[in-house]
């Protein structure tokens, strides 16, 4: 009897631990015109698939705020609005603005969201067939300015003085999803995920093998080749690179990452790599770095604690800040669980 209630036992535990079993669930979405890929450690197929969905559509919500293609988004309306009148934005929608602004104070104006003044005579979607000229260009350029617009916390409104200026979150929107989306899959109570908005990833908790996220970043030249990998608990890590959307002319790669101080494509960098707890910061930053270039982009990082980057020059040059030791990176690349895949 003793012996058979044992034997029972055995089994019940068997059993529950096979329906303990922590297992990864993933959703993929085309969102913001890049791949996002929600994933949450759970025991439950259907919780688990229920929250990936909702963070989804948190995703898709605030796309559809902050997208400068749909015609009826908040920044569409303030754009048509430009010298006309002041629109009156979400708070949602008012407090990106300031915290993009507080990164272009930050970057001293590399990174700045109505870099989109001159988003008309650079298109990245194949059509153009020829460099704009330099006059076409500096008249453009007076268009760029956050220290510009005008923003009013009373009424929440936001104002471009002049026709034609132009607001765009291509550097910052991803990001920011990416936080609001790993926040709700955290409240849902999923206490170990990753969102990756097309490579941009937010990683929160430990795994249940005891690890974080192993991320590891692909050398440029050789693509086979891990550079370098990390064990990454909560933080994110974001890369602004020119090799997805560029354009090819006459032998000349032009980037997607414009310097708002002259209009033109920046060059000499080909990928920047923020690490830090926020993706909205990491993103942007990765973006104002590259305008900032090799010295001045880790000079300014050095100074910020909690943040560490990993440059790629066009000469396929590898630079990191203090904080990140490349050699240690790469006696510990092992498993992966992440691959990304700069500069190609
Ligand atoms: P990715 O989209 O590859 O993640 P980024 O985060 O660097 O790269 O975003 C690049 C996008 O940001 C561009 O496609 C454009 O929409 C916008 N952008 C370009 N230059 C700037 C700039 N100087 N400041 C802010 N946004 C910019
Ligand atoms: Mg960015």
């Amino acid at each position: 009897m003793k012996h058979g209630f044992l034997v029972l036992f055995l089994l019940a535990a068997r059993l529950l631990s096979a329906q303990d079993e922590v297992r990864t669930f993933h959703l993929h979405e085309e969102r913001m015109g890049s791949s996002f890929v929600y994933t949450v450690e759970g025991w439950d197929s259907a919780s688990a698939i229920s929250a990936l969905k909702q963070a989804d559509a948190e995703v898709a919500r605030i796309e559809a705020l902050i997208s400068s293609w749909q015609n009826s988004s908040e920044t569409s309306r303030i754009n048509q609005a430009a010298g006309q009148e002041a629109v009156v934005a979400s708070e949602e929608l008012f407090q990106l603005i300031v915290r993009s602004i507080k990164v272009s104070g930050l970057t001293d104006g590399a990174f700045d969201i109505s870099y989109a003044g001159v988003d008309k005579i650079w298109k990245y979607d194949g059509t153009i067939e020829q460099i704009p000229d330099s006059q076409t260009v500096d008249h453009s350029v007076r268009l760029i300015g956050y220290g510009r617009m005008v923003l009013n916390e009373t009424d929440r409104s936001v104002f471009l003085p002049d026709a034609g200026m132009k607001i765009g979150f291509g550097a910052i929107g991803k990001g920011y999803a990416a936080d609001r989306a790993a926040t709700m899959l955290r409240e849902l109570g999923f206490d170990a995920g990753v969102v990756n908005a097309g490579g941009d990833l937010i990683c929160w908790g430990s795994r249940a093998n005891g690890k974080g996220w192993q991320i590891s970043i692909a050398d440029p030249v050789h693509p086979n080749t891990i550079l370098a990998s990390l064990d990454i608990r909560n933080m994110a890590v974001v890369t602004s690179g020119n090799y997805e959307k560029f354009i090819d002319l006459d032998g000349i790669r032009y980037s997607h990452i414009i310097d708002p101080r002259t209009g033109w494509p920046v060059r000499g960098i080909r990928s920047v790599t923020v690490i830090s707890p926020i993706a909205e910061f990491s993103d942007a930053l990765a973006t104002g770095l590259f305008v900032m270039g090799v010295e001045e982009a880790l000079s300014l990082v050095n100074q910020i604690d909690r943040i560490e980057c990993l440059i790629i020059t066009d000469d396929n040059e590898i630079l990191t800040s203090k904080g990140l030791d490349l050699e240690l990176l790469q006696r510990d690349s092992e498993s992966t669980d992440f691959q990304f895949r700069i500069g190609n």
